[in-house]
């Protein structure tokens, strides 16, 4: 599924191609995706230029003076600037037409994605229990370290907890906690401050890194301008169960934490 860096590299791709145009009407195929579609984006929308695109944790903001798009790709979803004639193939569930006669297409095979609005002024309920952006500096170890004391989750668990910082997502969590050096099984309220920092400084590091990629993660993910996204990435533990550990090449442990996937070094990780 689209993760953090992908979903940033789609809101760099579109912002050139978006800010200033006007958005003239917006086509809908479906009434939902996985809640029903805004009703403002053909109530309101239509007439109003786009001011900026920006992104909170994997939403994107299409801010105009009359609120904001707020758009999810969910597990498969893609969001492209076509020309307007460009033929509607199969799981094209909504079109923003601009000014210029292109559209912001919205293709979502599986339709975990949303197409919702936030008022002007206010923050809608999905983005108001979000944690620090990961590269922001709002995020770092201590932050990690006084928000785990007492937690007896697993720290990986914690990580992926969205209220404690948005976007690491499994892959993500996974190489974090092995560059770190830290067991994904350790409850999170015995991680030492001083390792909490090398936590907070490698999900910087393997981010950034992600979004200087391009994205790395999804198989079919789409960039904006239709160049395909996915880069083999050089993960270390993600996906690796039972091959040697990069670092001490003895083979790397996979169990469930948190019935999702986990993959991890027991003699470097601990
Ligand atoms: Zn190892």
């Amino acid at each position: 599924m689209p993760e953090l860096p992908e979903v940033e590299t789609t809101r760099a791709g579109l912002a050139p191609h978006l800010i200033g145009r006007r958005v003239t009407h917006a086509v809908l195929r479906r009434a939902d995706l996985r809640w029903p579609i805004a009703s403002e984006f053909e109530v309101v929308l239509p007439g109003c230029s786009i001011l900026d695109v920006r992104r909170r944790a994997k939403y994107l903001l299409f801010d105009t003076h009359a609120g904001s798009a707020l758009m999810h790709l969910g597990m498969s979803g893609s969001l492209r600037v076509l020309p307007g004639a460009t033929p509607v193939r199969a799981h094209d569930h909504l079109d923003l037409v601009l000014d210029d006669s292109r559209v912001l297409r919205f293709n979502d095979p599986r339709r975990f994605g949303c197409a919702l609005w936030q008022a002007p002024g206010t923050t809608h309920d999905l983005l108001a229990t979000l944690g620090p952006e990961p590269l922001s500096e709002a995020f770092d170890g201590a932050q990690l370290f006084a928000r785990s004391r007492g937690r007896s989750a697993p720290v990986k668990t914690f990580l992926m907890d969205q209220r404690v910082v948005v976007g690491v997502g499994n892959i993500y969590a996974a190489e974090a906690l092995f560059m770190a050096g830290i067991a994904p099984t350790r409850a999170a309220g015995r991680v030492s401050r001083a390792r909490y920092e090398r936590l907070a400084d490698a999900v910087k590091a393997i981010l950034a890194h992600a979004i200087a990629r391009g994205g790395t993660t999804l198989r079919d993910f789409i960039s904006p301008d239709g160049a395909p996204g996915y880069f083999e990435q050089e993960l270390s533990a993600y996906g690796r169960g039972g091959a040697p550990c990069p670092r001490c090449a003895r083979p790397l442990k996979q169990a469930a934490i948190g019935q999702r996937t986990s993959v991890w070094c027991t003699h470097c990780q601990r």
